[in-house]
């Protein structure tokens, strides 16, 4: 990652490597701004103690800081920890006692929890904080408080960014999972593993040094990382960093960025924004149904800055109904897949011929195989190459259960199709089975329950009724879309109990499985008013 960073320097250093809002301006650094910021952290990390290997956390939104602070502690040797602002202290204690964070660059908004944090984490000794004024250095509970303004700019030497040189081997970070399938682990991920990924990507598409890649997702998260921050330096190009969604259109129009890197979620928003303005426009409106939507496309296109010309929708599936709306409107976008353990990219679909209803082909460097295959054709996902992890930190058992002769077990179900392209059906830890032994994947289930505008959300789950020992029956739970009724209610002029609601919804359920295989249909269905709690 060094490396990376300091041929952009050589090679690029007069170029805009960042733009980012402050105080509603648009600011800029340079390659050569970036770099010197990079080795006033690296010397911040040595004045406090940290040495090579030490574990520094990251506990901080997307900001400018955020690139230099990364780059200040992995250049020096340390291993950055980056954590979720929006995880519970419980959560941040479990990350930070892990892995013996003893450093930790956060913001004065997370400070507070931090001081209680400290009462069970003897190896924490100092907390940088980025937003409070330079003189309030103070010490607290045994926790040292330094203003990051105040140490950047105290610093009277520039020696510790040189003094280490991380091999390629060493770790980089350890990136906790989310968690969704149990207690959260640290992914050891070393700097091969992300430089080797970032390579790959830019082999498989094509990214030039006058691309701006948008960053809107978190970079905690290894597929921000990845492909919103390393790959545009190692491209040598230009990161917009968009701070909060409410201003992302507007913040296209600024800063025209080539590349969106997105999840599902982003992509439904906007699409469903963009949607609602065609309806309300009556000759865009009528342009739309005339076949005519690329017009209308071009129009959004330009509100949008005018120079996008790739999306990639990743980490988690997406809506293939979504994904043809946006193309249908003239946008490339291609679906690719990732995890958190393997750097994180895995495959993806070439742009000039992508597959709708697949995540693409495997990425150079990357090999994928299917093991285990059950009658459908579909076994486990698993992986080997430079971009996969070193281990769980800490945890020989779960690596091991993960990681068989190099080969990473993704616990992911799939398949390769006709033109080798990687098709998901779900996960091993999900896939019901049935009485007869025949698999139902939840998400193909849950994909056709999504189509009702009705519902908001829905999970299909396996159960067994009482006396039952052997298989599983579907089981359904849904949240009906409050939206949804609140519209139908004003254009009908009918008033929707939760009863009528509920009514309304089972009938929706019964209609959108009804393209379903018999034994895919949901044995029992629970209708739920509050949405589903999530993880960030
Ligand atoms: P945990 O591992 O704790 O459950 P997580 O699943 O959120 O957390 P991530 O690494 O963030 O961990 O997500 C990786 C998973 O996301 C993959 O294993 C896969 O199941 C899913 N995924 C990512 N991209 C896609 C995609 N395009 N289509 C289907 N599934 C995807």
């Amino acid at each position: 990652i060094k490396d990376v960073l300091n041929r952009a320097l050589k090679e690029s250093g007069g170029r805009t490597a960042l733009r980012f809002k402050r105080k509603g301006v648009w600011c800029t650094y340079t390659y050569r701004e970036l770099h010197a910021r990079v080795r006033q952290v690296s010397e911040i990390c040595a004045t406090v103690g940290v040495k090579p290997g030490d574990r520094v956390a990251l506990y901080l939104t997307n900001s400018p800081e955020w690139f230099e602070i990364y780059f200040g502690i992995v250049c020096m040797g340390a291993i950055a920890v980056p954590v979720d602002v929006k995880l519970r202290e419980q959560e941040v204690g479990h990350i930070f006692h892990d892995c013996g964070v003893s450093v930790v660059f956060a913001s004065a908004g997370s400070a507070p929890g931090l001081s209680e944090l400290k009462e069970s984490l003897p190896n924490l000794q100092t907390a940088v904080l980025l937003d409070i004024p330079p003189e309030s250095t103070v010490s607290s509970a045994n926790l040292t408080v330094l203003s990051y303004d105040a140490a950047r700019t105290g610093l009277s030497e520039l020696s510790a960014y040189e003094q280490h040189d991380p091999l390629p081997s060493d770790p980089a970070s350890l990136i906790y999972t989310s968690g969704t399938t149990g207690r959260q682990k640290g992914a050891v991920l070393t700097h091969q593993n992300f430089v080797s990924n970032a390579a790959s990507c830019q082999k498989a598409i094509d990214i030039h040094p006058t691309d701006n890649f948008l960053l809107v997702l978190p970079l905690h998260h290894a597929f921000a990382f990845t492909t919103s921050l390393l790959i545009p330096v190692l491209v040598q190009c230009e990161v917009s960093l968009v701070e909060r969604l409410k201003t992302i259109k507007a913040d296209m129009r600024d800063t025209s960025p080539t590349i969106l890197l997105a999840v599902p979620l982003l992509l439904e928003k906007m699409l469903a924004r963009m949607m609602d303005t065609i309806s309300r426009k009556p000759t865009a409106r009528l342009l739309y149904k005339a076949g005519l939507a690329k017009l209308i496309g071009r129009r959004i296109h330009q509100e949008l800055g005018g120079a996008l010309r790739l999306i990639v929708s990743g980490g988690a599936p997406i809506d293939p109904d979504t994904l043809r709306s946006w193309q249908k409107l003239g946008f490339a976008i291609v679906e690719g897949y990732g995890i958190t353990e393997t750097g994180p990219v895995l495959s993806l679909n070439p742009p000039e011929k992508p597959r709708v209803g697949t995540v693409g082909i495997p990425l150079p460097d990357v090999q994928i195989q299917i093991i285990n295959p059950g009658p459908d054709g579909s076994g486990e996902i698993i992986i080997k190459g430079p971009n996969v992890m070193q281990g769980y930190y800490n945890n020989p058992e779960a690596t091991a259960e993960s990681l068989r002769d190099g080969w990473f077990h993704s616990g992911d179900l799939g398949f390769f199709d006709e033109a080798g392209y990687l098709v998901i059906n779900g996960r091993q830890k999900n896939l019901i089975v049935n009485r007869e032994g025949k698999n139902i994947y939840p998400e193909e289930v849950e994909q056709q329950i999504h189509k009702s505008p009705a519902i908001l959300e829905c999970l299909v789950l396996g159960y067994r009724e009482p006396g039952e020992s052997s298989g599983e029956r579907v089981g359904l739970i849904v949240v009906p879309d409050q939206e949804f009724f609140d519209t139908m209610e004003t254009e009908t002029g009918r008033r929707f109990s939760e009863s009528d609601i509920e009514q309304f919804v089972r009938a929706e359920v019964r209609q959108a499985v009804q393209s379903l295989s018999d034994y895919k249909r949901p044995r029992c269905v629970q209708v739920r008013f509050d949405e589903f709690e999530k993880t960030t």
